[in-house]
């Protein structure tokens, strides 16, 4: 515990770009900077100087903009996603569309959602993560059974969970959790997700050996859990 107060600063890169962080005041002995969905921000020990923190940020300005380019990046790849012209579903882009009375639902290659939802942001958003509940209650549950009996996994209760920071977890008593935002990508991914959780009722670490265990299982993991990286942002969406 510790108290801390917050402020904002400006550092002006060499390139005259400037970066806007928020600066906390802690009781750690160090600078450091996270950037998070595209926000830069510094903790600094209490009695850091701002010319201290104002240095070590510029020693650290080709990283963030790095950070923040891609952010941007991917921000205009879901940019479709969004604007709510589609929703994902099993790695495909799936058209939204409207109709008074309907109650929200996948058809036909279409989501379908009631027309008193037109034009309400927030309210779309929600009808789109309950579709995907619904379907996930299902579809992710039923595969993540089938991989389990498949490869001979002994695990406890397979549920879904609303957690954004993660794609899924497992128990020490092998329960097993996963985003049902991972219906939104290609089945492949699903699986390797999937796999790493069982995975987990072996190893509960992410040591050598647990990484041995996931390439029995899924020998194209390293490829799957590059590309899943490049998904952490759709958690921010719904
Ligand atoms: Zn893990």
């Amino acid at each position: 515990m510790g108290s801390y107060f917050v402020t904002n600063g400006e550092h002006k890169t060499k390139q005259d770009m400037i970066i806007s962080y928020s600066l906390k005041r802690s009781r750690r002995k160090t600078i450091a900077i996270k950037v998070l969905d595209g926000k830069v921000q510094v903790t600094a020990p209490m009695r850091a100087s701002k010319d201290l923190i104002e240095q070590f940020v510029f020693s650290k300005s080709g990283w963030i903009h790095e950070v923040l380019e891609k952010t941007h990046k991917e921000k205009s790849r879901f940019e479709e996603l969004i604007q709510q012209h589609y929703c994902l579903l099993e790695g495909d882009l799936i058209e939204i569309d409207f109709e008074s009375g309907i109650r929200t639902k996948f058809k036909n290659g279409v989501l379908w959602i009631d027309k008193k939802y037109f034009g309400d942001r927030q309210g779309i958003f929600l009808q789109i993560a309950k579709a995907y509940k619904k379907r996930a209650s299902v579809d992710l549950i039923n595969r993540c059974k089938e991989v389990a009996a498949k490869f001979d996994f002994a695990c406890g209760d397979i549920g879904l969970t609303n957690a954004k920071k993660k794609w899924g977890s497992c128990d020490s008593k092998g329960n097993i959790r996963l985003n049902f935002r991972l219906l939104m990508l290609r089945p492949l991914l699903q699986e390797y997700v999937i796999i790493h959780e069982l995975c987990h009722i072996l190893e509960h670490n992410h040591s050598a050996k647990f990484w041995e265990k996931v390439a029995l299982f899924c020998p194209g993991y390293k490829q799957l859990k590059k590309e899943l990286k490049g998904y952490s942002l759709l958690n921010t969406i719904y």
